[in-house]
């Protein structure tokens, strides 16, 4: 592990339970592009968990996780005009990518084929990144963002995965148009705060959940219109072709074939969620109804700032159960089940240096 002088502290992984332990590391110097931050907040995402567990097959250990970080500007390089010291920042999935490529000249950095990930990626240097469940981060401004002052830090962190996450692909795939019906599969991080985008562009949004005892939250919190609990196959039945489309943040290995028999024709099925294992593809219901599938990833930084700003007018943030530093193994216990409403975000600027 490469050595710096700017020494950082940290929570980490060291093998595939999981369990993360407290960590010294080191962080790169500031250079003239950089903002180091101090970090405040950081987001519990379902990434974080499949990369702890190692359950993508891609992780190296000793791993950092955390890529829905807030906090303020602590010191900026000499060719930084976009921020200044005490600003209210935050980082989302990358902190670099080529700059230079086809797709990087479009806005796109996340699907730049040299992107550097927030957390378990080599950078620039050769060294390891290391994410947000820490006290501090060193990043090229332009992977910096901005929080409108309306939206908090905390409850805003989320926003710099999971909101991204969802409001790409609603752009992208026009789910933006108002009068139409969004099905949200997955009531978690992701798909609560979809739900709340849904209604800030206008649509109808129905939740299908494998959570009975989401539903009253769901509808009276979070604005839904109404809630599927997909194991019953009589609420199936009903919202059979009826939803335009479809975004699924399901975690796990599932079945396509009742979320697309859900859509209408020429409905649009968008996944997100990215499972451990290949999902079956059923081409019968597909082919039937004229149906697509698509896929999504966390968008390019242009549009991450728009969709904060977005957030910022349509007041938008996520519901958060905000932990403890320490309470974050049992949090991913809970994160793994399910049982989260809707969003842990560690208090790491009152609990990480209790450790
Ligand atoms: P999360 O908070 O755990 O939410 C996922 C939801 O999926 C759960 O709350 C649950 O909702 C549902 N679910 C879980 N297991 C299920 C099962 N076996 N069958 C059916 N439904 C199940 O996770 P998240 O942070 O929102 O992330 C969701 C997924 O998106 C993860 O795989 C994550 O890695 C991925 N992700 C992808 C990107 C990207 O770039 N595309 C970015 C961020 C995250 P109900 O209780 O309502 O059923
Ligand atoms: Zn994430």
């Amino acid at each position: 592990m490469a050595e710096f002088q700017h020494k950082a502290f940290g929570l980490a992984a060291t093998d595939s339970s999981g369990v993360l332990s407290p960590f010294h590391f080191s962080r790169r110097e500031n250079g003239d592009d950089d903002v180091t931050i101090k970090i405040l907040y950081c987001g519990v995402c379902h990434s974080d968990l499949h990369t702890v567990k190692n359950e993508w097959g891609i992780t190296q250990y000793p791993v950092v996780p955390g890529h829905e970080i807030a906090g303020v500007v602590t010191k900026i390089g000499n060719n930084v005009e976009k921020f200044k010291v005490g600003d209210r920042v935050g980082v989302g999935v990358i902190v670099n990518s080529c700059r230079t490529c086809d797709v990087c000249q479009q806005d796109l950095e996340s699907y730049c084929a040299k992107m550097i990930f927030t957390y378990n990626s080599t950078d620039k240097d050769g060294t390891r990144t290391y994410g947000g469940y820490s006290d501090t981060v060193v990043v090229d401004q332009h992977f910096v963002l901005r929080f409108p002052e309306n939206v908090p830090s905390d409850a805003g962190a989320p926003l710099l995965c999971a909101g991204i996450t969802v409001y790409s692909p609603m752009k992208y795939y026009g789910m933006t148009e108002a009068g139409k019906h969004l099905g949200v599969a997955g009531l978690g991080g992701l798909g609560h705060v979809a739900v709340k985008f849904g209604k800030a562009f206008g649509l109808k949004v129905t939740v299908i959940s494998t959570s009975p005892k989401k539903k009253a939250e769901a509808l009276n919190k979070l604005g839904a219109d109404a809630f599927v609990v997909s194991t019953d196959a009589a609420e199936l039945e009903a919202a059979t072709g009826t939803m335009d489309f479809i975004i699924d943040t399901i975690a796990a290995v599932h079945q396509l074939a009742p979320l697309l028999s859900l859509l209408k024709m020429n409905g649009k099925l968008v996944t997100v969620g990215l499972p451990d294992k290949p999902l079956d593809l059923p081409i019968f219901p597909l082919v039937a109804g004229r149906k697509m599938i698509g896929g999504s990833d966390f968008g390019g930084i242009k549009e991450t700032q728009e969709m904060l700003d977005f957030c910022g007018k349509h007041g938008i943030a996520a519901d958060i159960e905000l932990i403890r530093a320490d309470e974050i193994n049992a949090a991913m216990e809970r994160l793994a089940k399910s049982d989260v409403r809707y969003r842990f975000v560690i208090d790491v600027g009152n609990s990480l240096a209790k450790l």
